[in-house]
């Protein structure tokens, strides 16, 4: 009967009540735009303004985030009831700002967006962050309510939309809007041409090839003045939408933007889930942050690969499993704390990581075999550090572009979140 008792509190501790949409919510967005500001150990959140966007992307079944992901929580609470209505967890530069030299030394100031969809009545916002053990400390909270004038519907980057892969209803698909960063008018015919590079690539990896029929990709076609990116380093600057530039935190092949505003406005021109800009250069680079934007460029030998390997971590929080490269960041995972992406462990709760699906008798660690770069195991090195934190996989497209595939860790992972979109 102890037993019994343990089994039913352990389910009803877990099982999450499924929200109903059109009873909370209208289907378009509300967006708050928010500024984050501190350094290494200190964070601050400031409203900045609300937006009332046209389309919502989002699934209309899992409100609730049961990954619980990402640096970042957002909490939404229907304020007469007090109940949970949406969840939803992501990473900003902001956090990973946090982990380098320069937020030792002084203060930042970020823009970061959340988004959800638009309440019917007043909400309670509540944003939590991280804290160094791996929970949940609440930073703030705000009060919406949904009837101010405030909420603003001005669209302030109003674009035409050209749709290169369409596969059914925003809400039962992942919705992909991809931004275009210094392309020309001259060059919209480049950009849709790259943008169905960019739908060839993704579908040319698994588990996306299985799932082809479960995406939509959507375009925005907004010009930049001029054509190219930012590199700071070779005094290179150009007039751009997005303002996106090379050497992000100072390492060259950072291509990132700071200009959320923009990227959000420019996004509103179609129902999305994940936001990727395609940079309009051959310069090896790009980046991606979990729940937020990805960046890549069009042109580089290597762009498939880096396309795959930034949505991996923009779309299914996967994180970087290599270690040999030289990064901004300083013990950017702490060793005694299990770190939150699907892919990466300390050990100490490799439980609930990817201990199930190991070949009986693994090794943990597991020595490192190059001849089989896919082979499921533990091994030592990872997320920019040597020592301390695991990696499913020898070598797996989250670490280098020598191989072709995701390891299975990883393709599971990318599975669970395209189905927790799709539901
Ligand atoms: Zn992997």
């Amino acid at each position: 009967m102890k037993k019994f008792l343990v089994v039913l509190f352990i389910l009803s501790s877990v099982r999450v009540f499924a929200i109903d949409f059109d009873h909370y919510f209208e289907n378009r967005t509300l967006r708050i735009d928010c500024t984050h500001a501190g350094n290494a150990t200190s964070d601050e959140y400031f409203i900045d303004e609300l937006k009332a966007e046209p389309y919502w992307g989002g699934t209309h079944v899992n409100l609730i985030d049961t990954m619980a992901y990402g640096v970042y929580m957002v909490k939404v609470f229907d304020v007469a009831t007090n109940t949970l209505i949406y969840s939803h967890g992501y990473c900003t530069l902001f956090d990973e700002w946090q982990a380098t030299a320069e937020a030792k030394k002084t203060s930042r100031s970020f823009s970061e967006t959340v988004v959800m969809p638009f309440p019917k009545k007043n909400v309670r916002v509540e944003f939590y962050t991280r804290n160094h053990k791996g929970t949940y400390d609440k930073k703030f909270d705000y009060v919406v309510d949904v009837k101010s004038y405030f909420i603003s519907p001005e669209r302030k980057l109003k674009f035409p939309v050209y749709d290169a892969y369409i596969s059914g209803d925003p809400k039962n698909c992942v919705d992909i809007v991809i931004l275009p960063e210094g392309y020309t008018a001259q060059e919209m015919d480049k950009f849709k041409a790259d943008c169905q590079k960019f739908v060839q690539a993704l579908f040319s990896f698994d588990p996306y090839t299985k799932n082809k029929t479960k995406f939509n990709i959507r375009c925005v076609l907004a010009p930049s003045p001029e054509s190219g990116v930012d590199i700071p380093a070779d005094n290179v600057w150009k007039r751009t939408m997005l303002n996106s530039n090379f050497y992000t935190f100072d390492s060259e092949r950072y291509l990132m933007t700071c200009d959320n505003k923009s990227i959000r406005d420019m996004a509103a021109n179609a129902p999305y889930d994940q936001i990727y800009i395609l940079a309009n250069s051959s310069k090896y680079g790009g980046g991606g942050i979990y729940n937020d934007y990805c960046l890549s460029v069009n042109s580089n030998t290597a762009a498939a690969k880096i396309f795959i390997h930034e949505f991996g971590h923009g779309f299914a929080g996967l994180a970087d499993e290599y270690y040999d490269s030289s990064t901004s960041y300083n013990d950017f995972y702490q060793k005694d704390v299990e770190p939150w992406e699907p892919n990466l462990t300390t050990l100490v709760d490799f439980g609930r990581k990817w201990k199930g699906m190991l070949p009986a008798g693994t090794p943990i660690p597991t020595k490192p075999d190059e001849s089989n770069p896919l082979r499921l195991g533990v091994f030592e090195g990872g997320g920019y550090v040597a020592k301390g934190v695991y990696r499913p996989a020898y070598d797996c497209l989250m670490d280098s572009f020598n191989g072709n595939e995701f390891c299975d860790v990883c393709k599971k992972s990318i599975q669970k979140m395209i189905d927790f979109y799709c539901r």
